[in-house]
């Protein structure tokens, strides 16, 4: 036998699975006794598993990245019509896809300029940190390579990108970690309680004052770029407060540094009405990067968008042969990325899916709050758009997480009742306690509200 067998015969794929599927994220002890989950099919806002049960996504994909739902046609045909006429070329030549992608994507970001596409968002942060560093040295005499990124946020997997990791669980015994990656607080209103000196009023202001502190400590002419999520995903979907992105930008202008923002989640509609997180905010990023959403997962495609100031930086000059971006990622030039990128973004204009997002979001922000009513333990709702988290709390004066097995407890009733939601997930030690939930754009009023029963019914079973 060589071990081939049929895509239909279910239990053997299984079978291969649990042999030699090396999963992510996840303990693989319970396969032992459990089947491991196979999702084999989705059509819109649904997929169904091994065994024929649907379930309603709540998750996109599991990591928020499924934008406009399963099943696209269009897509799969903009892509298979891509790759029958060319399926790849390496980027130092361009592509009919690439360019057009690019133009529209550019037309979306105002001040924008330039597009390097790569393979992942942890690719995608690590040429904006090579980039730092390259301009480091060619414009400031190897000073300014220290690179600010934020307690609980997170920009990838890849060892530079987890030095610029706020989230302890997922760097603990991997380091250590490439120098010059300096941390700087959270700006959770929540949590602010565990921040010495925060105070009650105008806490966003404070917030971003303690970045300066850091930049201020470590000497100005030391720090090249602060890097920070839009809205921070899986360290708890933290919006900042009223007050912060001013002073950030401020501070950034005010040292020079550049502003590099990480739109992996939060990018191309997930927070309604804008295509980019940062762009509720008013502030102007030199450096943003993208990737889940890019494509909606129908082809691997990440970017790293920048601006003319920037680029000009990397242009060919006489006198330096070196003063160009020395990188490549093979993979950046499959056009399977960007055709099908052209057509996620088509979609979402013509289905009014930003629209969509917003009203939805409302919607669900909604439902949380009332079920804050009946279940004493969701301590704060947050989030923007269709990305909204239900942090559960052992009691609200305390704001004392609640165990992570319970919190755990509650997606596990979700999927009995064939729901899928989220919780932050190997983040903040102790601390994955928030419910997450990021549907589809395309989600309608009935998807919303049955997640939200779903997650009435468990946190009744699970807490009482
Ligand atoms: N940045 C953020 C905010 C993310 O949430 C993630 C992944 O979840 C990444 C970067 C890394 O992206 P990738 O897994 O595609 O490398």
């Amino acid at each position: 036998m060589d071990g081939t067998f049929n895509e239909n015969d279910l239990s053997r794929i299984v079978e291969a699975d649990r042999a030699h599927i090396w999963h992510h994220l996840i303990q693989h002890k319970p396969f032992e006794t459990n089947d491991p989950r196979i999702i084999v099919e989705g059509k819109g806002m649904r997929v169904w598993d091994q065994k024929g049960k649907e379930h309603l996504d709540a998750v996109s994909g599991g990591v928020w990245t499924v934008n406009v739902g399963y099943g696209r046609e269009s897509i799969c045909k903009a892509v298979y019509d891509q790759l029958m006429k060319l399926c790849y070329f390496a980027q130092s030549a361009g592509s009919i896809p690439g360019s057009i992608f690019a133009k529209k994507l550019i037309s979306k970001m105002p001040g924008m300029s330039r597009v390097y596409y790569t393979n992942s968002g942890s690719e995608a942060n690590e040429k904006a940190f090579k980039m730092v560093r390259q301009i480091a040295h060619k414009r400031y005499g190897g000073r300014k390579t220290k690179i600010l990124y934020r307690d609980r946020d997170y920009h990838g997997s890849t060892l530079a990108a987890m030095s610029a990791g706020g989230q302890d669980e997922r760097n603990m015994q991997y380091g250590p970690f490439a120098p010059d990656f300096v941390r700087v607080p959270h700006c959770m209103e929540y949590r602010k309680h565990e921040l010495d000196g925060a105070p009650d009023a105008n806490f966003g202001e404070w917030a971003a004052d303690q970045i300066e502190a850091v930049i201020l400590r470590e000497g100005p002419d030391t720090v090249g770029a602060l890097c920070l999520e839009p809205v921070t995903a899986g360290g708890g979907v933290i919006e900042a407060p009223e007050g912060y992105w001013q002073r950030v930008q401020e501070i950034c202008t005010k040292y020079d540094i550049l502003l590099h923002i990480d739109e992996v989640v939060c990018g191309v509609g997930r927070t309604g009405t804008e295509w980019f997180g940062y762009q509720h905010y008013g502030i102007r990023p030199d450096f943003v990067t993208m990737a889940k959403g890019v494509a909606s997962g129908y082809a691997a495609i990440a970017c790293m968008v920048t601006t003319e100031e920037v680029f000009a930086m990397f242009k060919d000059d006489a006198d330096d042969p070196m003063n160009y971006f020395r990188d490549i990622s093979t993979f950046g030039g499959c056009t399977a990325g960007p055709a099908a990128a052209i057509e996620n973004l088509r979609i979402i204009e013509n289905e009014n899916l930003l629209a969509n997002c917003t009203g939805m979001g409302a919607r669900l922000d909604a439902n949380l709050r009332a079920l804050m009513d009946k279940h004493k333990v969701i301590g704060d709702v947050r989030g923007k758009g269709l990305f909204q988290g239900a942090e559960l709390v052992l009691d609200r004066d305390s704001k004392e997480p609640v165990p992570e097995k319970q919190a755990q407890a509650v997606v596990a009733d979700c999927m009995a009742q064939g729901v899928i939601i989220g919780v932050t997930n190997r983040s903040v030690p102790g601390r994955n306690n928030t419910l997450c939930f990021s549907p589809a754009l395309i989600a309608s009023p009935d998807d919303i509200d049955q997640i939200t029963d779903a997650v009435d019914g468990a946190l009744g079973r699970v807490f009482g």
